[in-house]
């Protein structure tokens, strides 16, 4: 079962030659750095093989069943490097690099950052895969393989520019095209009855054809796989068409079936009205649908045992078209009866909730639901129908309001569990969005609070930390990460605490030559390291974090020989395209930094860097570097946030407010071990009922009125100097995520962070605690609670 048993250094260096000359057809002498990313990749790919197949098989030997995690979004960023690591082939690889005078780091940066995904919801099931993996679970990913995936950011003039991304353009080592397994997915078109059964006559139909990842998990003893759906024309279809003359039409498939699989939608809270998300998100879910039938029927043919062996998992409700899906393809191709066919969708599906934004939950009119899916529509009503007459619920509670379907409402009735992703965030669905149907179907809602695999995101990204981790702990906590606990007992060991403190001071000066190389910054690497890297959203307030800046910038320049903690602040994220002002924010941040750079007096106390384009592999860099963590958003805004425990697991301490995984985060490396600031969730609903919160704030605080004065008067874009005028009226005026009625908190808190930050030892004695308290942040940890409570699956380790 074990991959590595047979992979001897010789055996992996002749495998990289062999691929170089004969799958690249490049002699060493001119081979470029893409050669042997490639010829490394395809080496370290055929040792994942093994495990991948030995998984397939055990699974069905073992007649176990399967998780089928289906979403919009993996963002899985970069490959090769995390296969390295989970297979024990770091080392190796780089002596044999070494050795033809390639640096491995060059390889692993050559390769474009799978970036098929927003933010932290598409990271989730990343990290849930490579968990899966690791635990043995057998499962797999559902996505779409997007020809481009999220875009890249770059800055014109300190404003975002969004360029296409395109991860494709060159040839994708990790993937196994299928053209055997292959679905329609039919569209559009009308339903009619034909011996008490329903016909749906679609009038546009495409292929879903997969493509396979291998996803390796910890020591390579198991490999899923993440199967994304491209869109491919039909082209029988085509020629009816073209014969009869209409050649605009015989064209239209082929452009639908590009279009569909081409672009990521940018929006990660609010949704786009476009008929081609609707058309997507029915894409993903037919052809998982599809294959995940097909896969169960070729094993069994009672398909009332469908829960028992299929357990489906729809991250958010993008993939809630599964519940009407299921139910058509077990009644009109299967040819259930509607009671059967409702009871055994209800037993596999479940639905995870990520936020209670008002704004970012799901609704489709009746009249594009109707049109683009018909029969969806028919299936939608009936289950409404059934729903309210069952549970003789409030009209609020109906899945189909206004003319509108509640995809939210839709994925809860449809599914045997439906947690959310903190604690807090539990809590708060219950009391809030889903108070309703929590009602009528009680204990239907559970928690399972997020994680992040430790793979990737410490022993990967954080090798000098992993080391003090393995000297110290010993061997083996990468998949038992609550093994960190033992670091507690190393606490009074000064030379644990410095090599701690050492690593990271490591990490800032990598990190710093990076932002020298790229940027032309010259970094102070004994500064403070503050950071916040996330999406751009007013929530996450990194509004505040900027203020807080300009603050900063005026106490030092109002007293140069004060006593200051020098630091960095880092920014990074991007903004949805046409959510401008998120772009606003960007705009501001990147002329906030241009003039506190340019200035003499605070050179050496602060700096503000924003470096472009913050992904997976930007994120790698960063956290490691880390000193301080931003987590400061309004309470009862974040889910949960898994930012906030990469950092944690780093040895960064938290800024942050009690919201999302925050919380717990604070619970478990102790209260006096973290920053807290600010409103609680209850807190924040009282101010919200007073109706001019914004204004008592800022005229109670001087800083903050200081700062507003400055920003009008055009401090930071003397070029325009009008140009921040709409920020300063909406913070006097709205204010709707309560940057004032938090502000004076939070500066305090920072005045706190400054004051701990020089007693070194002492900051790293709470890096060491916040390090020991962050073994519950495991993904393994979450899969777990998901395998148990959710799934009722086994692991066939
Ligand atoms: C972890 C991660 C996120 C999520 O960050 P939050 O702070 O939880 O919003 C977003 N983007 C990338 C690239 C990540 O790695």
């Amino acid at each position: 079962m074990n991959a590595l048993n047979d992979v001897s250094p010789q055996s992996l260096r002749t495998r990289i030659t062999k691929h170089l000359t004969y799958t690249l057809g490049k002699d060493k002498s001119h081979a470029s750095l893409y050669d042997w990313r490639m010829a490394v990749s395809y080496s370290v790919r055929d040792i994942v093989i093994e495990p991948w197949f030995a998984a397939t098989r055990k699974t069905y030997e073992a007649q176990g069943k399967r998780v089928y995690y289906l979403s919009l979004e993996f963002l899985i960023g970069r490959i090769l490097g995390d296969a390295m690591t989970s297979l024990g082939l770091f080392d190796t690889v780089r002596e044999i690099l070494d050795d033809e005078g390639i640096s491995l780091w060059d390889v692993i940066e050559d390769e474009p950052d799978a970036a098929l995904g927003n933010g932290g919801l598409g990271r989730l099931a990343a990290c849930f895969l490579e968990s899966m993996s690791t635990l043995a679970c057998p499962a797999y990913g559902y996505g779409i393989r997007y020809e481009h995936g999220l875009f890249r950011q770059k800055f014109e003039n300190g404003s975002q520019v969004e360029l296409p991304e395109d991860w494709l353009n060159q040839p994708n080592p990790w993937e196994f095209e299928r053209p055997e397994s292959r679905y329609t997915i039919p569209f559009k078109g009308h339903v009619e009855q034909a011996d008490g059964k329903s016909v749906w006559y679609a009038a546009e139909t495409v292929y879903a054809r997969a493509y396979d990842m291998p996803v390796v998990g910890w020591q390579g003893k198991w490999a899923n796989t993440l199967r994304l759906w491209g869109a491919h024309p039909t082209e029988m279809f085509d020629l009816e068409r073209f014969n009869s003359g209409d050649y605009t039409a015989a064209a239209a498939p082929e452009a639908l079936a590009r279009t569909l699989s081409r672009v990521l939608y940018p929006e990660d809270t609010t949704e786009s009205g476009k008929e081609l998300r609707l058309k997507q998100e029915y894409f993903l879910t037919s052809a998982a649908l599809q294959d995940i039938l097909r896969r169960f029927l070729s094993e069994y043919d009672d398909l009332s045992l469908l829960p028992d062996k299929v357990a489906i998992q729809m991250n958010d409700t993008h993939p809630a078209l599964a519940g009407p899906e299921l139910i058509r393809l077990l009644m009109d191709v299967h040819g259930l009866a509607w009671e059967d066919a409702k009871r055994i969708a209800l037993g596999c599906l479940n639905y995870t909730n990520h936020t209670l934004l008002p704004e970012a939950l799901e609704t489709w009119s009746t009249w594009l639901m109707g049109r683009v899916l018909p029969r969806h529509m028919q299936i939608i009503e009936r289950i409404d129908a059934e729903h309210q007459s069952e549970t003789n619920c409030a009209p609020d509670l109906a899945i189909v309001q206004h003319d509108h379907v509640h995809m939210g409402t839709l994925a809860f009735v449809m599914a045997s569990h439906v947690n959310g992703v903190s604690a807090l965030h539990t809590d708060l669905m219950k009391e809030t969005v889903f108070a309703g149907l929590n009602g009528v179907y009680p204990s239907r809602i559970i928690n399972q609070t997020n994680g992040v695999t430790p793979r990737r995101w410490v022993r990967l990204s954080n090798p000098a930390l992993s080391k003090v981790l393995t000297d110290t702990i010993g061997a083996g906590w990468e998949s038992d990460l609550d093994r960190l606990a033992d670091l507690a007992a190393h606490e009074e060991d000064h030379d644990v605490r410095d090599a701690i403190g050492a690593a990271k001071r490591h990490n800032k000066v990598a990190l710093s030559n990076w932002v020298g190389e790229k940027m032309g910054m010259s970094l102070n690497p004994d500064a403070m390291f503050d950071v916040q890297i996330k999406r751009i959203h007013e929530y996450k307030r990194q509004l505040m974090n900027v203020f807080e800046t300009i603050a900063r910038w005026s106490a030092i320049r109002a007293n140069p020989q004060g006593d200051w903690t020098p630091r960095v602040k880092i920014f990074g994220g991007k903004a949805a395209p046409g959510y401008f002002v998120a772009k606003d924010i960007i705009h501001f941040i990147n002329d906030v930094a241009k003039t506190i750079n340019n200035d003499p007096v605070t050179a050496d106390l602060l700096q503000v860097v924003y470096p472009a384009n913050y992904n997976v592999s930007m994120a790698q860099r960063l956290i490691p570097a880390t000193d301080l963590s931003e987590q400061i958003s309004t309470a009862g805004k974040e889910a949960s946030g898994t930012g906030n425990m990469k950092f944690t697991m780093n040895g960064a301490l938290t800024i942050g407010t009690l919201d999302g995984a925050n919380v717990e985060i604070r619970e478990h490396v102790g209260a006096e071990n973290f920053f807290l600031f600010g409103m609680t969730a209850a807190q924040v609903q009282d101010r919200y009922q007073v109706t001019d919160h914004a204004r008592q704030a800022i005229l109670a605080s001087q800083p903050l009125q200081d700062i507003l004065q400055m920003i009008a008067e055009g401090r930071f874009s003397p070029t325009d100097k009008g140009r921040y005028l709409p920020l300063v009226d909406a913070m006097w005026n709205h204010d709707p995520f309560l940057v004032a009625s938090d502000f004076d908190s939070y500066l305090a808190c920072q005045a706190q962070v400054d004051r701990a930050y020089t007693d070194a030892d002492q900051w790293n004695r709470l890096a060491l605690r916040n390090i020991a308290g962050s073994g519950f942040f495991s993904s393994d940890r979450t899969i777990k609670g998901y395998m148990a409570d959710i799934w009722d699956t086994k692991s066939l380790a």
